[in-house]
């Protein structure tokens, strides 16, 4: 048996786990204050959602899908992204008879088979939220607000947001025949993806990841530059609303984002530190995906965010949460009446809230003070039967050794371990 993990996955170990831990709450905290409640969904869904909320000329849906059929012929799909299906249970629970705005997060594992490189897996993690209900700017202001505040609230820097609009589904019908005509004499030199993209959908040529071909489109026509009166005034609503914030951005008229469903604002924040550049967040409106799904006519804004992608650049820019310094106390016993005895007392010290273990292996006093010393744990209580007889010991700190006489009840030890200070 292969006993590593398939390609593209990994596992996540203490204490790795509780920066994740730390990095999850903070997100649960700010989408909280920001009106969002948690959305949990299954992992998989219909084929069809993905095929019609993520678009049948994405690359995720025509190369990156785990889909398979169930033991009922069913076509399903892991799900590579998180919107379309908040927008499907957004559908299904009838979520469009609720008071305007529906406001919704999500923390989710995803899959995609794609080439796995430095922070790119095959399962992998995002943070996201949907605003669902109001075609106002307002919306696309507040959510992008959200995400500058997290990463603010995190302490990254070094990054910078991108604005831009790709117009309504008319814009884009006028631009799709501007950016035709101009890409035909020149189709033939694009890579062989972008020839089949030219027939599909030429918009999104522009999203090409070959270098050569972005260098082609270098004086290709912009489809900012010919946005209509309305979806031009919504921009410019956003950028008014982002300047009454405090939030600078660069416009970018060559952001299109990989899925279908979006129309007018898309957003990346990207990282602006050297070894790390990319984007870290990317999201805008999709006023068109509910109803693909068989919804009515409710429009959306939303973001996600790659966990391990963040991550990373917490790393870079020296911010990983830090884990919260507690005391670890342990209780070791010389015998069997002091196992006993300590496993009661760590029952009534966990009630207190403090981390305790106690021998559960029958080792020698030697062998679980070694045993304390390496797992973490800051104190140690020694138990034997002058302890016992007694009814205190010595507490003592492992970071110098120092030692104090104690009572051995939960709220005399617990006085002593203030959870704040581990040494
Ligand atoms: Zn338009
Ligand atoms: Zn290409």
């Amino acid at each position: 048996m292969d006993q590593a993990a398939p390609r593209g996955t990994r596992d996540i170990l203490p204490p790795e786990s509780g920066i994740w831990q730390q990095l999850e709450e903070r997100f649960d905290d700010i989408c909280q204050r920001y009106g969002y409640g948690e959305i949990r969904l299954p992992s998989f869904e219909h084929t069809e959602v993905f095929a019609r909320g993520v678009g049948d000329s994405s690359d995720i849906v025509r190369k990156e899908m785990y889909t398979f059929d169930d033991r009922a012929g069913r076509s399903l799909t892991l799900r590579p992204e998180g919107t379309a299906g908040v927008a499907r249970a957004f559908v299904q629970h009838g979520l469009s008879s609720e008071a305007y705005p529906v406001k919704l997060y999500y923390r989710m594992n995803l899959f995609r088979y794609e080439a796995v490189q430095k922070g790119r897996q095959r399962e992998f993690n995002q943070f996201g939220a949907e605003c669902f209900g109001s075609a106002d700017p307002a919306v696309d202001a507040e959510v992008i607000g959200l995400v500058d505040r997290f990463l603010a609230e995190l302490g990254l820097t070094a990054v910078r947001l991108e604005l831009n609009s790709i117009g309504c589904p008319d814009c884009r019908s006028n631009y799709h025949e501007t950016l035709r005509d101009w890409l035909r004499p020149r189709i033939a030199s694009f890579c062989p993806d972008c020839q089949q993209r030219f027939e599909m959908n030429p918009l999104r040529i522009l999203d090409c990841k070959v270098p050569e071909d972005q260098a082609r489109l270098h004086d290709a026509p912009l489809l900012f530059d010919g946005l209509d009166p309305d979806c031009r005034a919504h921009f410019e609503r956003v950028t008014e609303l982002l300047d009454a914030q405090g939030i600078r951005y660069q416009i970018n008229p060559r952001i299109v984002r990989g899925l279908d469903y979006y129309s007018r604002t898309v957003f990346e924040f990207i990282s602006e530190n050297v070894g790390t550049q990319g984007t870290i967040c990317g999201g805008g409106r999709y006023d068109g995906l509910v109803a693909a799904l068989g919804g009515g006519e409710v429009p959306g804004c939303g973001f996600a965010m790659g966990v391990e992608r963040l991550l990373m650049e917490l790393e870079a820019q020296s911010c990983l949460p830090s884990l919260p310094a507690r005391s670890r106390l342990y209780l070791a016993s010389l015998d069997r009446a002091a196992q006993t005895a300590a496993a009661g007392l760590a029952d009534r010290l966990r009630q207190e809230g403090i981390t305790t273990c106690s021998d559960l292996v029958g080792r020698s006093l030697r062998a679980q003070m070694k045993y304390a010393a390496r797992s973490g744990f800051s104190h140690v209580i020694v138990l034997g039967s002058d302890e016992l007889a007694s009814g205190s010991g010595r507490l003592r700190r492992l970071s110098d050794g120092a030692e104090e006489e104690v009572r051995l009840d939960a709220d005399a030890i617990r006085s002593r371990l203030d959870p704040r200070t581990a040494d």
